[in-house]
């Protein structure tokens, strides 16, 4: 068997363009503000490919920069100003965020009804009870992935690999709420192998290059790899990719499958937060 590629990139064309031609539609434009604190060179990269979205979408958007020095309550002053701020409808904090400031605090203060990335803990407690009015871009991407390609998640045994709360955590609840029953696997799982077996979705969000090896994935699976770590200067994923493909049903390439469908999220949330203004 060869696996059906996801191609996160074309599905993401696809969003990106209806996205376009809803803002086209509006005669107030929404508007996005990011922040970002310090210099990491992989977050300024994000950020980047994250405005030129907008721009392309024709969503009005802004970059507020902070020194790495930046103190926590400089960073709360902006976000105050910003959830005031009547022509900004969504706001994305970039993490990481510098060690000495409390990312807790920082995302709880970004108001529920702009919080873009869903991190907000009253948006976070709403997806855990099963309300998914702001769900954060990755986990949104992946299951929109899932769908786009008609696969079928009720039922199925979902395996997730990694548990943080920008991608583990949410997305296992999102195959939750779509009636999968779900293991969540991380660093103290005991026998990694045996949970993934059996997996007829298995979504692995780690960050160690090809630690998903063809041995551990079921015959048929469903395999998406979120993870992205720069090796050798090239962007490798949590999946054995090669050896994957000749065993799962689906498999997403990295780069080109998670990665386009988060842009792509984020420009629909931003546009769901519009509508809530
Ligand atoms: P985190 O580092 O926050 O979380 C990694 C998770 O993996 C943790 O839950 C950790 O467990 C778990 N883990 C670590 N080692 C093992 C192991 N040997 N076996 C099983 N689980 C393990 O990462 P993120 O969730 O932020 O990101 C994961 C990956 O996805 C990264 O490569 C990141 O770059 C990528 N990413 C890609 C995005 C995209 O759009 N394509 C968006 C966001 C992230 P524990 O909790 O016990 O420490």
């Amino acid at each position: 068997m060869t696996a059906t590629i996801l191609d996160g990139k074309a599905v993401a064309e696809r969003i990106k363009a209806a996205v376009k031609a809803e803002v086209a539609k509006r005669r107030e434009k929404p508007g996005l503000a990011a922040v970002i604190v310090g210099e990491n060179p992989a977050s300024r990269v994000y950020v980047g490919m994250k405005q030129k979205a907008c721009e392309e979408a024709g969503i009005y958007s802004e970059l507020h920069k902070l020194p790495e020095k930046a103190t926590e309550k400089e960073l709360l002053q902006l976000i105050e100003r910003l959830n005031e701020d009547r022509k900004i409808h969504a706001i994305l904090v970039q993490l990481p965020l510098p060690k000495h400031i409390n990312e807790e605090k920082i995302l709880a203060a970004v108001a529920v009804e702009k919080d873009v990335d869903g991190f907000n803990p009253v948006n976070a407690g709403k997806l855990a009870a099963g309300n998914e009015e702001a769900v954060p871009c990755t986990p949104k991407g992946i299951i929109r992935l899932l769908e786009e390609h008609k696969f079928e998640i009720g039922g199925k045994n979902a395996v997730v690999v990694g548990r943080s709360n920008i991608v583990g955590r949410p997305v296992a609840m999102m195959l939750l709420n779509r009636d999968a029953t779900v293991t969540i696997c991380h660093s103290k799982t005991k026998d990694l192998k045996q949970h993934t077996k059996n997996a007829d979705i298995l979504i692995a969000a780690v960050g160690k290059p090809k630690m998903i090896t063809a041995d551990m994935v079921k015959d048929g699976a469903a395999v998406i790899d979120v993870g992205t770590t720069k090796l050798g200067g090239k962007l490798t994923g949590d999946v054995d990719f090669e050896a994957v493909k000749k065993k799962a049903a689906c498999i997403t390439p990295v780069p080109g499958g998670v990665g386009p469908m988060t842009i792509a999220m984020l420009l629909e949330n931003t546009i769901e937060r519009h509508n809530v203004r």
